[in-house]
C-alpha cells in the first residue's frame, strides 16, 4: 500500500512499528504530541472528535493525520479503548536533542479494553475481566482474569451458550479465541444486543498445554497450579493462552495474580442473561428509570472493593443453605448493632481500593502517594480490626482473623515517606529527612550552595560597590547576577555576558557557576538516590501484595455485609429463613426497586406461597396495569434476595432454595438481528422447557402475547401443562397472564391455582387495588382500560359485543378451548379474528363438537352457509 522509498525517514519508522502492531491504533509520539496516520487518523479523529487534517498537505501523497497532547493523552486512550479499540503507546526513548539521526521510538505499552490498569478507563466499583475461550472435545474451557485486581477465575463448561452467558454475567470486556472459521461467525451472532467485548482471534500456537504449563509455573511460584488442575488439559490451556496475550501485551501484569479459583456453575444459583435482564438486577431496561435496578437499592457500600463484591454476590446467588445463613447471620449482627455499624461504615469509608493499588504496586506503577494511602488504609484496618472484636458471628469472626493491618509495612512507609509527596516520583522531594545517610548528605549540599549563593549576593555588592546588584535563578539560564543599566560601568572584569533585558544585563561569575555546580549535581544526585530508594520500599512492599489482597477481601466482604445490614434497617426489610425445601413461603413481600422508587402510590404488599405440591403452577391474572408484572418479579427478586445472603421486602419469608430462575418477560426485540419478538419468545420458552428442574423457579408473563390471540392462547395453554405434567419439571411457576381463559387449567390441573389481582369496577370505571387473591378473573378487562383510554364509544360498544360472543365458546371438560363456535347469523368479526388458523382444521372441529340434536333446520342452514363462506 505506502511504498517506503517515499517517505520520509519518520514516517518509515513508523510504518514499520505500525506493521508490528496493526491490530492496533498507533499513538506516535512527535514531541509533545502523540500523531496517528493514514486509517487510524481517519478512525479515531471521528471517534475523539479531533481535527483531521494532512501531513505533505499540497502534495498528491498527502497522509491523512490527526493528534493529540501527550499530557492528556489518557482521556482519548481511554475512549478508544471504551470502542473497543486497541492503542499501542510508541514513545521517543530517547532525548531528541542528543540524540543522532532519527529519535529512536519504541512501543512502551499497549492498552486493550480488557487490560485497562488504571485511571480513567476503569470504574471503581466494577470489575475489568479479560478472558479467553477454548473448546476440545465438546468441553469449554473458560479462563477469565482482572489485572487491575488480581483475580482470576476458571470454568469448565459444558455448552457454548454456557459460555456466553458466563461472559456476559461478568461483563467481559475483551476475550481471546481459538482462530477457527466456525467460532468466527457464531461467536459474535451469540452476543446480546448492545452488549459489546472486543474478540482477538490467536493463532494455534497460543493454545498449547506445554507452554500453558510453563507460564503457570513461572507465574504462581506460591501454588501449584498444574498439578491441582492436572487432569484438566483444557482448563490448564485455556489459562496459558490468557496469562501468555496478557503478557504480551501488558509487561508484568501476571506478579499479582491471585491463584485461579474454579467455580462450578452448580455452586450457584443460575442467571442467564435474559434473567438479569428481565429483572432488572443491574441496569434497568431501556426506558426505565435510571436508577431503577435491584443493585441500586441494595449498594450502600463505602468502598470500592465493597461495591464490586456486592454486584458479585449479586450475580452469583448461593445454593447452599448453610453458607447462605452464614451470610445472614452476620447481617443479622451488623443489623441489630447500628451504633457498631455505624462506626464500621464510616471507618471503612476511609479505606482505599486496596486491591487496585496492590495491582498497581506490583506493575511498578505505584506512586508515593499511593503508599501514603496504603498506609493510611491499614491505620483504619487496625481500627477496624477492634471494632469487630464486639461482632460474634462465625463469618464476621473469621473475617477477623484473616484480617491483616500490616504494622511491617506502616513503619516502612511512615519512615520513608513524607507525608504529602509530589505526584511524580521521579523528581525527588519524597524521601523523609534521616531515613538515608547519603541521601541527607546530598542534600545538605544542595542546601549549603544555596546558601553560599546567597551570600554571594552580599560579598559581591562589597567587591563591586553595586547596591542593586541581585543574584537570581531562571530554568533557561540558570544562576546569574544581574546589574542594572546605570551600573554596567562598575562590572568586574571576570564576570561573563549571559542575557540582556530591556534595563539591565545578567551575568555569571566563576564562583557562582562554581556554587550552581554543586547544588545542581548534589540536587540531580539527589533526584536520583530519591528515585532509586523509593524504587526499592516499593519493591519490598509489593512483595506483599498477598498480605494486601487478604485484607482487601475481607474489607470488601465486611462492606457488603454492613451495607445489606443498612439497606435492611432503612428500608424495613425482614432476615428470611433459607432451606433445602421446596417452599417459598412470603408474607407482606414487597417489589424492592418499585417501592424505592417512591410512586405517590403506596406500595401495596402481597403474600405468596408456592411448593413442588398443589401449590406449584400460580396462575395470576388481571386487567393491564393491575400488577401482575410487578408481583411475579417481586418474587423471583425476593429469592436472588435471599440466596445472597441479603435481608428481604417482607415481614416474613422462607424461601427452599432455587437452582435457576427463568424468566420470560415482556417484549424483548432483537429485530435488529432479524428475530421477530415473537421468535425470541418462544426461544427462551424452548430454553425454559429444556433446561428447568424441579428446583427451578419459573417466572413466565404473557407468554404467546406476541402472535394472534388464540394462537397464543394455545401455545400458552400448552406450555402451563407441559410444565405442570414434566416429572422433570414440575418447577415453581409463576404465570401472569391477561388470557382469563387460563384459569380454566386449575379445574384439571391439582398443582395449579388461580390467583388474580383484584379490582373494584365504579360505574364504567375500574380502582385497581393491587392485592393478589385467590380465584381467577372471569373478565378481560381491556375494553374499560380502552374506554378509559378514550377509544371512542361505538368501538367500545362493538367490543363488548363480539367479547360476549366470544366467551359464549367457554371450555370442554378436557380444558380445551372451545373458541371457534361463534355468532349465529354468519358473523364475520369472530372468523376474522381466526385468521391464523387453518379454517379446515376449525371448520372440523366445530363440526366434531356441533349438537345436532338440538339444532332447528334454520340454524343447521346457517351453520352451513357460514361454513361454505369460511373455506371460500
Ligand atoms: P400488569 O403487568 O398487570 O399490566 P404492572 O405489574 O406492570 O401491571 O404494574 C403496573 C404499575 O402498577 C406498576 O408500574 C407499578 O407502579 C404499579 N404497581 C404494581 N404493583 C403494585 C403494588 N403492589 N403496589 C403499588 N403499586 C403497584
Ligand atoms: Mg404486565
Amino acid at each position: 500500500m505506502i511504498e517506503a522509498a517515499d517517505l520520509t525517514p519518520a514516517m518509515r519508522q513508523y510504518v514499520e512499528i505500525k506493521s508490528r502492531y496493526h491490530d492496533c491504533i498507533l499513538f506516535f509520539q512527535m514531541g509533545d504530541f502523540y500523531e496517528m496516520f493514514f486509517e487510524d487518523a481517519i478512525t479515531a479523529s471521528k471517534i475523539l472528535d479531533i481535527t483531521l487534517t494532512t501531513r505533505n498537505k499540497n502534495q498528491k501523497d498527502a497522509i491523512p493525520l490527526c493528534g493529540v497532547p501527550c499530557h492528556a493523552a489518557s482521556g482519548y486512550i481511554a475512549r478508544l479503548v471504551e470502542r473497543g479499540f486497541k492503542v499501542a503507546i510508541c514513545d521517543q526513548v530517547e532525548d531528541p536533542r542528543t540524540a543522532k539521526g532519527i529519535v529512536k521510538r519504541e512501543v512502551v505499552r499497549v492498552v486493550t479494553p480488557g487490560l485497562v490498569i488504571d485511571g480513567e478507563g476503569l470504574e471503581p466499583k466494577e470489575n475489568n475481566f479479560i478472558a479467553a475461550i477454548l473448546e476440545r472435545g465438546g468441553t469449554f474451557g473458560f479462563a477469565a482474569l482482572d489485572i487491575s485486581t488480581g483475580e482470576f477465575l476458571i470454568a469448565e463448561l459444558e455448552d457454548f451458550t454456557g459460555v456466553v452467558s458466563e461472559l456476559e454475567r461478568i461483563r467481559c470486556r475483551e476475550v481471546v479465541l481459538e482462530e477457527k472459521k466456525d467460532l468466527k461467525t457464531s461467536f459474535s451472532k451469540a452476543l446480546t444486543e448492545g452488549y459489546t467485548v472486543r474478540i482477538n482471534f490467536l493463532p494455534p500456537q497460543y493454545f498449547s498445554l506445554e507452554a500453558a504449563r510453563r507460564l503457570l509455573r513461572q507465574t504462581f511460584s506460591d501454588g501449584d497450579v498444574e498439578s491441582t488442575f492436572a487432569d484438566r488439559a483444557v482448563l490448564l490451556t485455556v489459562c496459558g493462552a490468557l496469562l501468555r496475550y496478557c503478557e504480551e501485551n501488558q509487561k508484568d501484569c501476571l506478579k499479582h495474580l491471585k491463584l485461579p479459583l474454579e467455580y462450578r456453575p452448580s455452586f450457584h444459583m443460575i442467571l442467564d442473561d435474559t434473567a438479569r435482564l428481565n429483572l432488572e438486577l443491574f441496569t434497568p431496561q431501556s426506558g426505565g428509570e435510571p436508577k431503577g435496578a435491584l443493585l441500586n437499592v441494595l449498594d450502600e457500600t463505602v468502598t470500592a472493593m465493597g461495591g464490586r463484591k456486592l454486584r458479585w454476590w449479586m450475580n452469583y446467588p448461593l445454593v447452599e443453605p448453610v453458607r447462605i445463613r452464614e451470610r445472614l447471620v452476620a447481617v443479622k449482627e451488623l443489623f441489630e448493632n447500628p451504633g457498631l455499624r455505624y462506626e464500621i461504615r464510616r471507618v471503612l469509608a476511609e479505606i482505599y481500593d486496596l486491591e487496585r493499588l496492590g495491582a498497581r504496586l506490583a506493575m511498578e506503577m505505584a506512586t508515593a502517594r499511593d503508599l501514603n494511602a496504603l498506609k493510611s488504609s491499614m491505620r483504619s484496618v487496625a481500627i477496624i480490626k477492634e471494632l469487630l472484636e464486639a461482632c460474634s458471628s462465625p463469618l464476621i469472626s473469621s473475617l477477623k482473623m484473616s484480617l491483616d493491618d500490616m504494622p511491617d509495612v506502616r513503619d516502612v512507609i511512615e519512615r520513608s515517606i513524607v507525608d504529602d509527596p509530589p505526584l511524580s516520583i521521579r523528581e525527588g522531594g519524597i524521601i523523609k529527612e534521616g531515613y538515608d545517610e547519603q541521601l541527607d548528605r546530598d542534600i545538605a549540599i544542595s542546601l549549603n550552595a544555596k546558601k553560599c549563593i546567597a551570600a554571594l549576593e552580599a560579598s559581591e555588592r562589597q567587591r563591586t560597590g553595586i547596591g542593586s546588584l541581585k543574584v537570581g535563578y531562571n530554568s533557561v539560564f540558570g544562576y546569574y547576577i544581574e546589574i542594572t543599566k546605570a551600573n554596567l560601568h562598575l562590572v568586574p572584569s571576570d564576570y561573563v555576558r549571559k542575557q540582556t533585558l530591556v534595563g539591565a544585563e545578567r551575568y555569571v561569575s566563576p564562583a557562582l557557576k562554581n556554587f550552581e555546580q554543586d547544588v545542581l549535581s548534589a540536587e540531580e544526585r539527589r533526584r536520583h538516590r530519591e528515585y532509586e530508594l523509593f524504587v526499592g520500599i516499593r519493591a519490598s512492599i509489593a512483595k506483599e501484595v498477598r498480605r494486601i489482597q487478604r485484607t482487601a477481601e475481607v474489607i470488601a466482604t465486611l462492606d457488603v455485609l454492613c451495607s445489606l445490614a443498612e439497606v435492611a434497617q432503612q428500608r424495613n426489610y425482614c432476615c428470611p429463613e433459607v432451606d433445602d425445601g421446596f417452599t417459598i413461603e412470603i408474607d407482606e413481600g414487597r417489589h424492592p426497586v418499585v417501592e424505592a422508587m417512591g410512586f405517590a402510590e403506596p406500595f401495596v404488599p402481597n403474600d405468596t406461597y408456592l411448593d413442588t405440591a398443589e401449590n406449584r403452577f400460580l396462575i395470576i391474572t388481571g386487567p393491564n396495569m393491575a400488577g401482575k408484572s410487578t408481583y411475579i418479579r417481586q418474587v423471583a427478586l425476593i429469592v436472588i434476595m435471599a440466596q445472597m445472603g441479603s435481608f428481604v421486602p417482607a415481614s416474613f419469608a422462607r424461601i427452599g432454595v432455587v437452582d435457576r430462575i427463568f424468566t420470560r418477560i415482556g417484549a424483548s426485540d432483537r429485530l435488529s438481528r432479524g428475530e421477530s419478538t415473537f421468535m425470541v419468545e418462544m426461544k427462551e420458552v424452548a430454553r425454559i422447557l429444556k433446561h428447568a428442574t424441579n428446583r427451578s423457579l419459573i417466572v413466565l408473563d404473557e407468554v404467546g402475547r406476541g402472535t394472534s390471540t388464540f394462537d397464543g392462547l394455545s401455545i400458552a395453554w400448552a406450555v402451563a401443562e407441559y410444565i405442570h405434567d414434566e416429572e422433570r419439571l414440575k418447577s415453581r411457576t409463576l404465570f401472569a397472564t391477561h388470557y382469563y381463559q387460563l384459569t380454566e387449567l386449575a379445574k384439571t390441573r391439582e398443582g395449579i391455582k388461580n390467583y388474580h389481582v383484584a379490582v373494584r369496577e365504579w360505574g364504567d370505571k375500574i380502582v385497581f387495588l393491587r392485592k393478589i387473591t385467590r380465584g381467577g378473573t372471569s373478565k378481560s378487562y381491556g375494553i374499560y382500560v380502552a374506554k378509559i383510554a378514550g377509544v371512542p364509544d361505538p368501538v367500545i360498544q362493538r367490543a363488548k359485543e363480539i367479547l360476549r360472543n366470544l366467551e359464549r365458546g367457554e371450555f370442554d371438560c378436557e380444558g380445551k378451548p372451545k373458541i371457534g363456535r361463534g355468532k349465529e347469523k354468519g358473523s364475520l368479526p369472530v372468523i376474522k379474528q381466526l385468521d391464523l388458523f387453518a379454517d379446515e382444521d376449525l371448520l372440523i372441529n366445530e363440526l366434531k363438537e356441533l349438537d345436532v340434536m338440538n339444532l332447528t333446520p334454520l340454524e343447521a342452514l346457517n351453520i352451513i352457509y357460514r361454513w361454505k363462506e369460511m373455506i371460500r
